[in-house]
């Protein structure tokens, strides 16, 4: 069996392809050939826009398809049937989406549809910002004296609340990593420490990771809201809680601008 980076993309096939947590140097090299064959890019506000200036062909199709916050550019189902209606249309379609597309990514709903419409697909995994953002920040997600677990979940907000299992994520000895979190910073740190965590837990949030824009704010669950308020970060951010976090004073390595 040839090695899969060999294949050249093939017309009428849709690929999702992780583009990675933002430095475009952390792409696969199957991302970057399959951006490069592309006829059409179908991607999201996540990706970084190098991504596409260095590898994407000057003539291919590009879709912008949003997913900021409260600004979905395309509805989801229409996401869906686009994909569809450009994989008949005989293109070779490039569906990016930022880190990896079966986190947090909603390429699980994309590729279903695929599947009923029988549209031919691959998926080609991403760095998500866990990983990415954990490694450019000086913080190890699991480590034998301080976590032996490590959890990612969404801090979404629905109607003001947060849906989590607030006594298997207020646990000692694991790492949890909370995308989408910002607006619900305070929330989640006041139900971590109702659930059990101590007030004085390591916390950080680091906002724009693996970018030249990378700002790690640390500190507790008690002081962290406070701190990432006055340090106004912008999006996207992501929150790590645990142990680990301590660790990023000495194993930090990316300069950040104050
Ligand atoms: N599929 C993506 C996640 C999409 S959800 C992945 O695997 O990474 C979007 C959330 O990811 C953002 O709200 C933020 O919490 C996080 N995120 C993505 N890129 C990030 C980055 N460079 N720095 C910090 N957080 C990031």
């Amino acid at each position: 069996m040839p090695l899969r980076t060999s294949l050249p993309a093939q017309a009428g096939t849709v690929y999702l392809v992780g583009a990675g947590p933002g430095d475009p140097s952390l792409l696969t090299l199957r991302a970057a050939q399959l951006i490069g064959e592309a006829d059409v890019i179908v991607y999201d506000n996540l990706v970084s826009t190098e991504i596409l200036a260095m590898l994407a062909r000057p003539d291919v199709e590009r879709i912008y398809a949003g997913k900021e916050r409260g600004n979905h550019a395309l509805p989801q189902e229409q996401l869906n049937l686009l994909l569809v209606r450009l994989a008949r249309d005989a293109k070779r379609v490039v569906r990016l989406k930022g880190g990896d597309p079966y986190t947090f990514g909603r390429g699980g709903e994309e590729v279903e549809t695929l599947v009923e419409q029988g549209i031919p697909f691959e998926v080609v995994p991403g760095i998500t910002a866990a990983a990415g953002v954990a490694a450019y920040a000086g913080i190890p997600l699991t480590h034998r004296n301080h976590a032996q677990a490590c959890v990612f979940v969404t801090g979404h907000l629905k109607d003001g609340s947060m849906n989590l299992d607030w006594p298997g994520l207020a646990r000692r000895r694991q790492t949890v990593v909370i995308y989408m979190g910002l607006h619900g910073l305070q929330l989640l740190c006041e139900k971590l420490i109702e659930h059990g965590l101590p007030p004085d837990w390591p916390a950080a949030i680091v906002q724009q990771g693996t970018t030249p824009r990378q700002r790690t704010v640390a500190g507790t669950l008690t002081t962290l809201p406070g701190l990432a308020d006055a340090a106004k970060l912008k999006a996207p951010t992501l929150i790590i809680v645990g142990e680990v976090v301590k660790l990023h004073e000495k194993l930090a390595w990316l300069p950040e601008s104050a």
